[in-house]
This record gives structure tokens, C-alpha cells and sequence, in this order.
């Protein structure tokens, strides 16, 4: 009795298993938001693609769940975003590469004499790239490059999907350029949650003033408050603007300390750092989000 019981089960479990590798899909894992629209948009139904983080999830602040690392040694590909955005994942990673799997990290593909430093993080940049449409271009080329090298058969597929949505950042880009021209110079200042937008800030011009720092994983204090309010009455900046993957009240607190000083100062609007939008709408892609925040940013400091 006890030998068919097991015999069940193993046939039960080897099913499952058929069942995951349908049709010797390759399996595809991957963290942020933004990572896992690129590769969808490469990869297409080609692969079975998993994104570990949802809308509005916090990646400096993600922790794996027990399902996540299911996920991760099911995986036959693993992209994440590297540069410690993925903090709490680090450990994981390493535990992985310990026994023979790779995840790959995105930013390694970037020169690293290009990037933004910050001591913040334990790699010693500002992870926040991709708003750098340059930098995600170089993302996406190495996610054709390693789907086309697992999975050969569909190589020709996976450069036409990639060569379709490179040449729709292109065009992001050149729309994004036109939009920001309708800003003069000097109401380029963004006040945000946390530091996220330093590579926006570069690529467009914009001084970009962060209230947490570069994580949020340290809350901002009494003084920044202050020092940060001093500072928009003095720039007479219109707006700042909330975050939807960090909680609202760091900046109220900053538009209340404006307040209370004889000023007024906008909440300019949601903007997405480190998270897309909900799935299924324009905001929840990464050209739709970066259009949306522009259009945004744009709108409430002209
Ligand atoms: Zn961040």
C-alpha cells in the first residue's frame, strides 16, 4: 500500500514538473517591474517569464518569499537590476551563484566610469539606471543576446522582437527630448520622495533633489524637512512630487514645513521611480510610465 502511495505522489510531482516546463519554454525570472517588461517585450510567448515584484513594490525593501525562491531555482535565466537595488535579495543571489546558477545583474553591461557614485549603497553607485533611456537600451540588448545564446531555436524571434521595441525607444527618446523643451532651464528642479531620478536629472538637465536619499530604506529627519522646504521657497519651485512605490507622508511633510513658513508649494502628481504602474495599463510599461512621469514633471513646473 505504502509503495503505490509513493508511487503517486512521484508520478503527481513529476507532473507538476512537465507542467512548468511546458513545451521546453525557457524559464525566465526576474525582479523589478521595469526588468520584466523589457523581457516580456523580447521574449514574448516564447518563454515563460515571471516578474517577482509587483506594481507599487518597494525594491529596496523586497525580501524573497518562500514561492520567490521556488521560482529562482526553477529558473533556467534570472535578470535583476544589480547595483544593490535588489537589497535584500543580494544574500539570495550569492547563495545561488554558490551552487552553480548565475542571475544575471543588467548593469554589468554598463561602464561603470559612466555611472552616478553614491555612497549609499554597497556597490558605490546610484542603481537607479534605467532612467537613462541609453542605459535600458544596453538591458535590452543583452536580454536578446542571452535568450538568443539559451535558446537558440528562437534566436531569429527574439532579435525581431528586440529590433520592433529598440526602435520604440528611440522614438520614446525623441518624444521625451521634445516634451522637456517645453520647460525653460530654470524650473528644471524636481523635488521627489527619494533620489531616484539623478540619471533623469542628468540625461534632461533637471537638479534633482531627493527628501530620502538614494533608499529608502533610511526615513528622512526633521532637518532635511526643513533644510529641503528652505530651499523650494527660495527656487520658488511650484511642485514637488509623490512616489508611488514610497509612502506619501514624507513628502506632506514637506509641502506642511513650506506651508507653515507663508509659502505654497503643489503636489505635482504621482510619479513612478521603482515600480511600473498596474498591469494592463499604459503606465504599467516602461515607455508609458517614462511618458507619463515626463508629462507630469512637465506639466505642473511650467
Ligand atoms: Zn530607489
Amino acid at each position: 500500500m505504502k509503495k503505490i502511495l509513493f508511487v503517486v505522489i512521484a508520478v503527481t510531482l513529476l507532473g507538476c514538473k512537465k507542467d512548468e516546463k511546458s513545451n521546453n519554454k525557457l524559464n525566465v525570472v526576474t525582479t523589478t517591474t521595469m526588468i520584466t517588461d523589457l523581457v516580456k517585450n523580447i521574449g514574448g510567448d516564447n518563454i515563460n517569464l515571471q516578474g517577482l515584484m509587483g506594481s507599487g513594490v518597494d525594491p529596496h525593501l523586497y525580501k524573497a518569499s518562500e514561492g520567490d525562491v521556488t521560482k529562482l531555482v526553477n529558473a533556467d535565466i534570472i535578470f535583476y537590476n544589480g547595483l544593490h537595488l535588489e537589497g535584500k535579495l543580494v544574500e539570495v543571489f550569492e547563495k545561488m551563484e554558490r551552487n552553480g546558477k548565475t542571475p544575471i545583474a543588467l548593469t554589468h553591461v554598463i561602464d561603470k566610469s559612466t555611472l552616478i557614485g553614491s555612497d549609499y549603497f554597497a556597490s558605490n553607485y546610484d542603481p537607479h539606471v534605467w532612467f537613462n533611456i541609453d542605459y535600458f537600451i544596453s538591458f535590452g540588448s543583452e536580454v536578446s543576446r542571452v535568450l538568443q545564446e539559451k535558446d537558440p531555436e528562437n534566436a531569429q524571434l527574439y532579435e525581431e522582437n528586440w529590433q520592433n521595441y529598440y526602435k520604440r525607444l528611440l522614438s520614446l527618446k525623441a518624444d521625451i527630448t521634445l516634451k522637456i523643451e517645453e520647460l525653460p532651464k530654470e524650473k528644471r528642479v524636481l523635488v521627489t520622495a527619494h533620489d531616484a531620478f539623478n540619471y533623469f536629472g542628468r540625461s534632461y538637465n533637471f537638479e534633482v533633489v531627493g527628501l530620502q536619499g538614494l533608499s529608502t530604506a533610511t526615513e528622512a529627519g526633521v532637518q532635511d524637512v526643513q533644510k529641503l522646504s528652505a530651499f523650494i521657497i527660495e527656487k520658488g519651485i511650484k511642485a514637488i512630487f509623490v512616489e508611488s512605490s514610497v509612502p506619501k507622508r514624507t513628502i506632506e511633510a514637506l509641502q506642511a514645513a513650506v506651508k507653515s513658513k507663508g509659502h505654497n508649494v503643489e503636489i505635482g502628481g504621482t510619479l513612478y521611480s521603482d515600480a511600473l504602474g498596474n498591469t494592463g495599463t499604459n503606465e504599467g510599461t516602461y515607455i508609458g510610465m517614462f511618458e507619463y512621469n515626463v508629462n507630469t514633471i512637465v506639466n505642473a513646473l511650467k
